[in-house]
């Protein structure tokens, strides 16, 4: 039983959704980095996979220096505030904490994180100097987490730097696809018009590269390409009732929630169906807009769901029911509206799941959450001259992230087929610099 009442106001919608991952004040920000060991070698540095230099940050933090420890933030991360927010500290950098061998809290990094870089960026501090302008335009399609870090360190190196984005607003997933607990809409979009203001690139918003016509413009006009495209709507999973009312994608769900906050309607009785991040993060909202149950329902077992443990844990904390090995097998109907899921027990013979026959039975519910995973954007990438994508959809690069199309370089959720929010920054970054190496040898 959810614990939470429907919110109705923008109040009450952000009482619900309480930051996880509150702010610090300075004094909080001050003993936590205080309790820092500042490790030689530290773990939670070889943890990050952009490599901040954590230690040096917290320690910049607990002399008083928060825009140094700003500095050291983003020179590895251009998203360091979202990234304190939004990253799975609990099997990152804070799960690789020494702390942790002796059962003591560990750091709270992201916190700390968050602390010094929304201090810089509330006192528009800055911090960078550009490279004079080298005569060269990178084009980036997609202003999310991979384009923006590609256009700051492309600007660090002096190109010029147009960004297309297809939406009306800068930050990719973490607008659309972000739980609002992790992260607000106000801090993320903060964060964007700061650097976009310290790196001076442009984006161009409501602007879709759809047309076989509008990419040889960008190709005829810029010296390389860099994609940044994340990944599309939920995936079909071809279950009979899938398009009824009342059954939503997770990808759009989330969305929705993340644009109308408050002005979501959700069911009494909502059913998830998924055992990946977004299933708990869906599941996790409707508890908080006040659903009177929320049902997690997973084909394999607890074990085997491919979601962080702690977001379980988190779905769990507010009133979400998991059940396991259960298969839908198709969505109910009364007049066209969803009123349950068939469901049929599963088991495991020799390695692999099936299904008990004779087990099948509904659970009822007035709401449907598919969580299915996101579809790949082959239709768009086929506009491409000679990009070759792998089996899964994939865009295909090599180790300086450069596509079979010499021109197009690629990173983040559409070439490693969806992860971390700070996966696509770090090889966002490094694509950068391989389009840089890539325009000067081949003296374009
Ligand atoms: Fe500090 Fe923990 Fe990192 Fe050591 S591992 S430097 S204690 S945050």
């Amino acid at each position: 039983m959810s614990e939470f009442v429907r919110p109705n106001s923008k109040e009450e919608f952000e009482q619900n959704f309480e930051q996880i991952k509150p702010l610090m004040n300075k004094t909080e920000a001050y003993y936590e980095s205080s309790r820092c060991l500042f490790c030689y070698d530290a773990p939670c540095v070889t943890a990050c996979p952009t490599g901040i230099d954590i230690p040096l940050f917290i320690r910049q933090i607990n002399t008083d220096n928060t825009v140094g420890a700003a500095k050291t933030i983003y020179d590895s991360n251009y998203l360091g505030n979202t990234c304190g927010k939004v990253c799975p500290t609990e099997v990152l950098c804070e799960g690789a904490c020494v702390y942790n061998n002796q059962n003591v809290k560990p750091i709270e990094i992201g916190r700390l994180q968050s602390f010094a870089t929304t201090d810089t960026i509330v006192q528009d501090k800055k911090l960078f100097e550009l490279a004079n302008p080298n005569g060269k335009k990178v084009a980036v399609i997609g202003a999310g987490p991979a384009g923006i870090s590609s256009a700051c360190e492309l600007r660090r190196e002096g190109y010029e730097v147009d960004i297309y984005e297809a939406k009306a607003v800068p930050s990719g997933l973490t607008i659309h696809g972000v739980a609002p607990y992790k992260i607000t809409n106000e801090d993320a979009l903060d964060e964007m018009a700061y650097l976009e203001k310290q790196f001076g690139y442009k984006v161009f918003y409501n602007n879709s590269i759809d047309s076989k016509d509008k990419i040889k413009e960008l190709e005829d006009n810029y010296d390389a390409i860099f994609l940044g495209i994340g990944l599309g709507s939920t995936n079909k999973i071809e279950l009979k009732g899938e398009n009824f009312n009342q059954v939503y994608g997770a990808v759009e769900f989330i969305e929705k929630l993340k644009l109308k906050h408050e002005g979501v309607t959700i069911g009494e009785r909502v059913i998830v169906l998924g055992g990946g991040n977004t299933a708990m993060d869906a599941a996790s909202e409707c508890a908080r807009m006040g659903a009177a149950s929320v049902k997690l329902i997973y084909r394999g077992s607890k074990d085997q769901m491919s979601a962080y443990e702690f977001e379980y844990d988190l779905a769990k904390g507010v009133g979400v029911k998991g059940m396991f090995n259960l298969a839908p097998l198709e969505i109910t109907e009364n007049d066209g509206m969803s009123n349950g899921v068939k469901l049929i027990q599963t088991t495991y013979e020799n390695g692999k799941l099936v299904t008990i026959q004779g087990s099948e039975f509904v659970e009822e519910c007035d709401m449907v959450i598919m969580a299915t995973g996101q579809s790949k954007m082959v239709e768009f990438l086929s506009l491409i001259d000679d990009l070759e994508l792998d089996a899964k959809g994939r865009i295909t690069v090599n180790e300086h992230f450069q596509t079979t199309n010499e021109k197009y370089f690629a990173a983040g959720d559409a070439m490693n087929g969806g992860v971390e929010v700070v996966n696509a920054v770090a090889e966002a970054k490094q694509a950068a610099r391989g389009i840089n190496d890539y325009l000067i040898k081949s003296n374009v």
